[in-house]
C-alpha cells in the first residue's frame, strides 16, 4: 500500500474503526497524518456487537485526552450491513465454534467483510471527499483470512479507483507490523497515554467478553482474537523491560 507522507498531509481520510486494537491504532495513525479524519463502523450482526458501543466510548476519550487530534477528527459513520449477517454462515455471525475449516480457513472468516467494508467506506468516501481509506488488515500475525492479504487490498484498491472513476488509496499501516509491533506504533504515535487507552479502551474478542479483565486488556482469553493480542502485548512488554 502507499505510504502516507507530507504529500497527503492536506487531505480527508476515512478510517475503519470496529472498536479493536488494530483499527484504534490506524486512527491515531491517521490523525497524526492527515489534516482532516473521519471514522466509519458497520454492524453486520456480530456475535461481538458490543464492540460497536466500545468503539464509541474510544471515540469520546481519544477526543476528551488527546486535543490535537480532536480538532482533526470530524464525523464517525455507522452503516447497517446486517444482510451480510444474513448471509453468512460463520462462528462470528452464528452461535459457532471456532474451528479449522477443510479449506484450511477458520470458521471466523466471514466471506466477503473486508472487501465489503472497503467498498461502501469508498461509497461514503466519495461523498464525503475522503479518498484516501485507513483499515487495521494485516498479514503478519493473522487468522489466514484472504481478504486481509495484501494483494486482495490492493486489487481491491484498484478496482474501487477504476470503478468509481476516483483516486481512492488504501492505506493498511498495520499489515506487515506483528501485534508487539502494533503496540510499539501507538506508543509512537500518543506515548503511554494512548497505549492505555487502546489496552483499556478497545475490545479485540470475537465473543465480544468484557467481564474478565486481563494486563493486555479485556476479552474471553481464550478465542484466537485474544491469543493474538495477549502474545502481542506479552512480547511488546518484554521488549519495553529488555
Ligand atoms: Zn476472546
Amino acid at each position: 500500500m502507499a505510504a502516507a507522507g507530507n504529500a497527503f498531509s492536506g487531505e480527508r481520510a476515512l478510517v475503519l474503526l470496529s472498536g479493536g486494537q488494530d483499527s484504534a491504532t490506524c486512527l491515531a495513525w491517521a490523525l497524526a497524518r492527515f489534516a482532516a479524519v473521519e471514522t466509519v463502523g458497520f454492524d453486520y450482526g456480530q456475535r461481538h456487537r458490543i464492540e460497536l458501543d466500545w468503539r464509541l466510548s474510544f471515540l469520546e476519550t481519544l477526543r476528551r485526552e488527546f486535543p490535537d487530534w480532536r480538532e482533526r477528527l470530524f464525523a464517525d459513520h455507522l452503516i447497517d450491513l446486517s444482510v451480510l449477517g444474513e448471509i453468512s454462515d460463520t462462528a462470528l455471525t452464528r452461535e459457532r465454534a471456532i474451528e479449522l475449516r477443510e479449506n484450511g480457513l477458520p470458521s471466523s472468516f466471514v466471506p466477503g467483510r473486508n472487501l465489503l467494508f472497503f467498498t461502501f467506506a469508498a461509497a461514503l468516501g466519495y461523498r464525503v471527499g475522503a479518498r484516501h481509506l485507513v483499515g487495521g488488515m494485516c498479514e503478519t500475525d493473522y487468522s489466514g483470512y484472504p481478504d486481509c492479504r495484501d494483494d486482495s487490498l490492493k486489487a481491491l484498491q484498484a478496482t474501487l479507483s477504476l470503478g468509481m472513476d476516483h483516486k481512492f488509496v488504501i492505506h493498511t499501516p498495520l499489515m506487515w507490523r506483528d501485534k508487539a509491533a502494533t503496540w510499539a506504533l501507538a506508543q509512537d504515535l500518543g506515548g503511554e497515554k494512548l497505549v492505555e487507552l487502546i489496552r483499556d479502551g478497545t475490545i479485540s474478542c470475537y465473543l465480544g467478553s468484557s467481564e474478565s479483565r486481563h494486563p493486555w486488556g479485556r476479552g474471553c482469553g481464550a478465542c484466537p482474537a485474544c491469543a493474538l493480542r495477549a502474545s502481542g502485548w506479552e512480547r511488546f512488554t518484554a521488549g519495553q523491560r529488555g
